[in-house]
């Protein structure tokens, strides 16, 4: 096992810069997920620290050792990708000890090693099978399997469940976590998927166009998103916003928005005057009497739960009550929001105020 530790990296395609300095510190058995939108750079920041990807600009470092010009195999890693490919002329045993044969490893270590990862795995009846008689996740299984007989110090995932459908996902998320719980191999995960990122990691990195947003324990950027950006991301559904100002109302702050809502503040050092966004997730929103009344335009019940789409003043917002709900869309129903839940940002920087 080994910490990561990635300094001021810079990627550039020719002319075109995509990561803009980045830095990250991954503790030597962390679990750390890198996520964000499609195209922000988090698979090109994975290969760079495989090796699959020239660094432009600062360092990578593995286990104390800068390895920026090591080629992969030097930098005991192992990767696991989204198209996971298989050889489909191999059994699954053999695909698993593909890479031990190729570096010359003694037959009964090799033995040794695919049986215990088949058993961790749960592939042990599997081991004569060929890719094509395996299901999605069983295959997905044996991709896992090749990189733990390699026994790294690091493991690199790229959106490895992408592929699989949703009720496999969860259960391969499962997966992931308890082998992670009982290797405790430093693992470097890649997903666009903020539940995936929430579920798993220990530590979350937030990325955008290139640049790193928020680093932190999931709770922590969900109870303290540094800007609207990572508010958004983070949470799902997603925060609401409702842009608006702070103004003073019988001696005390409040803010208004832009179509006259009234909400409390939470505590908050916003000056009367500031142009700001509140936000308030959908679960700190619930139906209650002295609320605010709402428009109601859709209802999505759940079964465990209800997602209210309604318009406060103008604003759409979205709530989410566990209750069943006897309202119909188009009919009010007063909503009221949790204040000492609220975030709010700076509307002209979106930083937390
Ligand atoms: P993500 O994995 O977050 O979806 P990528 O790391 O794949 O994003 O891509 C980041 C950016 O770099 C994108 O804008 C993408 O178009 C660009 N990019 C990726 N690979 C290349 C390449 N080989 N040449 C030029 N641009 C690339
Ligand atoms: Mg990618």
């Amino acid at each position: 096992m080994a910490e990561v530790k990635v300094s001021n990296v810079i990627k550039k395609y020719g002319a075109v810069q995509v990561i803009h300095g980045v830095s990250v510190d991954i503790a030597d058995g962390e679990f750390v997920i890198l996520v964000g939108p499609s195209g922000c750079g988090k698979s090109t920041l994975l290969r760079m620290i495989a090796g699959l990807e020239e660094i432009s600009g600062g360092d990578v470092s593995i286990g104390g050792k800068v390895v920026n010009n090591k080629p992969p195999k030097d930098r005991d890693i192992a990767m696991v990708f989204q198209n996971y490919a298989l050889y489909p002329h191999m059994k699954v045993s053999e695909n698993m000890s593909f890479s031990l044969r190729l570096k010359g490893v003694a037959k009964d270590e090799i033995e040794r090693k695919v049986k215990k990862a088949a058993e961790i795995l749960d592939l042990g009846k599997l081991l004569d099978r060929y890719p094509k008689q395996l299901s999605g996740g069983q295959r997905q299984r044996v991709a896992m399997g090749r990189a733990i007989v390699r026994d790294p110090q690091v493991f690199l995932f790229d959106e490895p469940l992408s592929n699989l459908d949703a009720k496999l996902r969860v259960a391969m998320r499962v997966e992931i976590k308890e082998l992670h719980q009982r290797l405790k191999t430093t693992t470097i995960y890649v997903t666009h998927d903020q539940i995936e990122a929430m579920t798993m990691a220990d530590k979350i990195v937030v990325m955008k166009d290139g640049r790193v947003e928020q680093v932190g324990a999931p709770l922590d950027l969900y109870d303290r998103p540094v800007n609207t950006f990572v508010a958004g991301f983070i949470g799902s559904p997603s925060m609401n916003f409702i842009n608006g100002k702070v103004e003073s109302r019988e001696g005390r702050p409040v803010f208004i928005s832009q179509h006259g809502v009234v909400l409390p503040l939470p505590e908050t050092a916003a000056k009367v005057g500031q142009e700001v966004t509140y936000g308030i997730r959908p679960e700190h929103i619930e139906i209650a009497p002295e609320g605010l009344p709402a428009f109601v335009s859709v209802l999505e019940p759940t079964g465990s739960e209800t997602q209210i789409f309604a318009r406060l003043g103008e604003d759409p917002i979205v709530a989410i009550v566990k209750d069943r709900i006897g309202t119909r869309p188009g009919e009010t129903l007063r909503l009221k929001v949790d204040h000492g839940r609220a975030h709010l940002f700076d509307k002209a920087s979106a930083r937390r105020i």
